[in-house]
């Protein structure tokens, strides 16, 4: 595990986060979501045009990536990387305190998501 890190606090953060989630996803209101991080802010610049059904579907999404992070910290391999088993880094834990993956392994998977949506589009060559 990552030295020096407050895991105390990220649990902590992590079931705020997870409480805001549960109610927006209750509520099925579009226009308040709180903005938790950057990630959630480009999701939301992303998907501005076309809100509603997405919104719920990047919430719901968000969920399961908290309730994933919480059950890493409770099995004791919080901040470890699910494709390389590297450590994930307290820089990126700390702005993206659910991530799964280091930053070399989410870009890449990025990558490979932006290249399936592309080719599902209907004039793609
Ligand atoms: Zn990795």
């Amino acid at each position: 595990m990552t030295q020096g890190f407050n895991l105390k606090r990220v649990e902590a953060e992590l079931r705020d986060v997870r409480r805001q989630l549960v109610s927006l996803l209750g509520l099925r209101e579009e226009t308040k979501v709180e903005r938790t991080a950057d990630e959630m802010d480009q999701i939301q610049e992303a998907e501005s045009r076309e809100l509603a059904a997405r919104n719920l579907d990047s919430l719901a999404r968000q969920l399961r990536l908290v309730d994933e992070a919480l059950d890493r910290i409770e099995e004791g391999d919080y901040g470890i990387c699910v494709e390389c088993d590297e450590e994930i880094g307290l820089k990126r834990l700390t702005a993206v305190p659910w991530a799964q993956r280091c930053l070399r392994c989410q870009e890449a998977s990025e990558r490979i998501e932006a290249r399936r949506s592309r080719s599902a589009l209907p004039n793609a060559a």
